[in-house]
C-alpha cells in the first residue's frame, strides 16, 4: 500500500497545506489539520516518510494552550512564546512590579531571576498592549503595613524594589495613603504607581491572531502524551484531548502522531513536570518535585468598588497575601489565599483533575485578613469568586523558589526547554521569559 506513487501524493498534499499554513489559519481549520495530518500518519504507520515531512514543517513544537503547536521560524518568537493558558479564568490580570522577598534557590539548575523576568516583562507587556490597543491601565498598588511591627519588612520590600529595578517606589504616611484611598487603613504604604492590570482574554487573542498570521498552527484539543530522546533527536507524542479524557490510567497511552521538531519547549504549567517525567531519555534527576497551592477569589456583593489602586497587604511565605485586585471596569476582588493541594501525584497533575470550585466557608478566613487593611468590610458581603491552582516546586513553610528554566546545559538535550514553576509573576513575565528562551534557542 505504502508504494512512491502514495507518497508522493501525500506530500503533494502536504506541500497544500504548507501553502496554506501560510495564511491566517483559524482554530477549526486548525483542528481540521491537524486531525488530516494525524489520519495520514497513523494510515502511513507512525515510522514512515511523513514523519520526515512533518520535521521539516515543524520546526518548533509547543504545548501551550492544550494544544499541539506547529510553527516556522520566522517569527518573534517573544510574542508566540508568552501565550498563557487557562490555568486561571480570570478576565484582568495585574501586571505587576516585583518587590517581592528574594525566592528560595533550592535546585542545581540554572535558575534565573524572578525579579529581573518580571520587571523586564512588565515593560514589554505595557508596550506590547499599547502598541496593540490591548485594553489595559496603570492603576498602580500600594503595599500597606498595617500595624507598626510590619514597618521593617515594608521597607524591606522597598530596598528589595529598587534594587529589582523597579522605578518610582516611594514611602507614604498613612494619612497620605487615605488620601489616594478613604476607606484604607494603614500605618503606612509602600506606593508602586507603575502597576497596572490588563486583560489578559484579549491579550491571549491578539497573540493568538498575531502568532497565526506569522505561519504558526494551533491544534487544539490536542495533548502531548509523553515523547523520546533519540540520539540527538527529540520525539514528541501527541494525541486527540479525548483520548487523554477516556484513559483508563491503567494501560499505556498511545499515541495517534509523532513529532520531530527541532526545538521543543515545555510550558505546560502544572502539568510541565509531568509531561517531562513522560519524555524518555531525559535523566529523572533534573525534574523537580511538584507541588500545588489553591488560590480563591471572593467578590463583592451590591457594594460600590471601595478602592481605585491594588491593595496589598505584607506577603505570605506562599502567596502574596488576600489582596484587593480591580477589573477594567473597577468592579474589585480579594485573592487569592493560600491552599495547600496534598495527595496529588503524577496522574492527577497530568490530566489537571484539580477541584476549582470555592467553598463558600473560606469566606469565614478572608473576613479577617481583608479587614485589617479595611475595616469598613460589611459582614455577609463577599461572594465565592473563582480560583486558580499554583504550580509550585516548595511546600508550606519552605519559602518561595523561583522560575526554572531547564536548557541544554542542565539536561543535555540541545532543542529542549523546560519551564517549571512559573507562578505568579508568570504572566507579568511571559514576554521577557519569552524573549530570553528564543535567545538561548536561537543563539
Ligand atoms: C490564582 C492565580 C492568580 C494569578 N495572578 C497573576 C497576576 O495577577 N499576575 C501575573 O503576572 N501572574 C498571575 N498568575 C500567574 C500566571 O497565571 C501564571 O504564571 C501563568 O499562567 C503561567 O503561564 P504558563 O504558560 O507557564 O502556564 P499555564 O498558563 O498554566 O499554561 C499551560 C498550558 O499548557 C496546557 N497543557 C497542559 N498540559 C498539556 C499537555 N499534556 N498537552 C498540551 N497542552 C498542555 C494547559 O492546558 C495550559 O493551557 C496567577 C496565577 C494564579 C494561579
Amino acid at each position: 500500500m505504502h508504494d512512491l506513487t502514495e507518497l508522493e501524493n501525500l506530500r503533494h498534499n502536504l506541500s497544500e497545506i504548507d501553502f496554506e499554513m501560510r495564511d491566517v489559519l483559524s482554530k477549526a481549520r486548525a483542528r481540521e489539520l491537524f486531525r488530516l495530518i494525524s489520519t495520514r500518519a497513523s494510515y502511513l504507520g507512525r515510522e514512515t516518510k511523513l514523519q520526515k515531512v512533518l520535521e521539516t514543517q515543524y520546526n518548533f513544537f509547543c504545548c501551550i494552550p492544550r494544544c499541539a503547536f506547529g510553527y516556522k521560524l520566522n517569527f518573534d518568537i517573544a510574542y508566540w512564546l508568552s501565550f498563557i493558558g487557562n490555568s486561571i479564568s480570570k478576565d484582568e490580570v495585574e501586571l505587576r512590579s516585583n518587590c517581592k522577598e528574594a525566592p528560595r534557590m533550592s535546585f542545581n539548575f540554572q535558575i534565573l531571576s524572578q525579579a529581573s523576568f518580571c520587571v523586564r516583562g512588565k515593560e514589554l507587556l505595557y508596550k506590547y498592549c499599547k502598541d496593540r490597543e490591548i485594553p489595559h491601565k496603570q492603576i498602580g498598588k500600594l503595599i500597606v503595613a498595617t500595624g507598626l511591627s510590619e514597618v521593617p519588612k515594608l521597607s524591606a520590600l522597598m530596598n528589595r524594589g529598587i534594587q529589582n529595578g523597579v522605578e518610582g517606589l516611594r514611602m507614604m504616611e498613612g494619612y497620605e495613603a487615605t488620601t489616594l484611598e478613604p476607606e484604607l487603613h494603614c500605618v503606612k504604604a509602600l506606593w508602586s504607581p507603575s502597576s497596572g492590570i490588563v486583560d489578559s482574554h484579549s491579550l491571549m487573542l491578539s497573540l493568538v491572531g498575531e502568532a497565526e498570521s506569522h505561519g504558526t498552527t494551533f491544534s487544539y484539543n490536542t495533548a502531548v502524551i509523553g515523547g523520546r530522546i533519540e540520539g540527538n533527536q527529540i520525539q514528541i507524542h501527541v494525541s486527540g484531548s479525548d483520548a487523554l479524557a477516556n484513559w483508563n490510567e491503567r494501560t499505556e497511552l498511545d499515541s495517534e502522531l509523532i513529532l520531530i521538531p527541532k526545538l521543543v519547549v515545555n510550558s505546560a504549567g502544572l502539568s510541565a513536570p509531568a509531561i517531562a517525567k513522560r519524555i524518555k531519555g531525559l535523566p529523572d534527576s533534573i525534574i523537580p518535585a511538584s507541588k500545588y497551592a489553591r488560590g480563591c477569589y471572593f467578590t463583592l456583593s451590591n457594594t460600590k468598588s471601595p478602592f481605585k489602586h491594588l491593595i496589598y497587604p505584607i506577603p505570605e511565605v506562599s502567596g502574596l497575601g488576600v489582596h484587593v485586585t480591580l477589573d477594567l471596569n473597577g468592579q474589585i476582588k480579594f485573592g487569592p489565599d493560600v491552599e495547600w493541594i496534598k495527595g496529588i501525584d503524577d496522574i492527577p497533575s497530568f490530566l489537571n483533575m484539580f477541584d476549582y470550585s470555592v467553598c463558600e466557608d473560606r469566606a469565614n478566613q478572608f473576613y479577617p485578613a481583608i479587614r485589617k487593611y479595611y475595616p469598613g468590610l460589611k459582614d455577609g458581603s463577599l461572594e465565592p469568586g473563582y480560583a486558580g491552582i499554583r504550580p509550585k516546586l516548595s511546600g508550606p513553610e519552605e519559602g518561595p523558589t523561583d522560575f526554572v528554566v531547564q536548557g541544554e546545559e542542565v539536561h543535555g538535550i540541545a532543542g529542549l526547554v523546560n519551564l517549571f514553576g512559573i507562578e505568579s509573576p508568570g504572566l507579568t513575565s511571559s514576554m521577557a521569559i519569552a524573549e530570553h528562551v528564543a535567545a538561548k534557542l536561537l543563539k
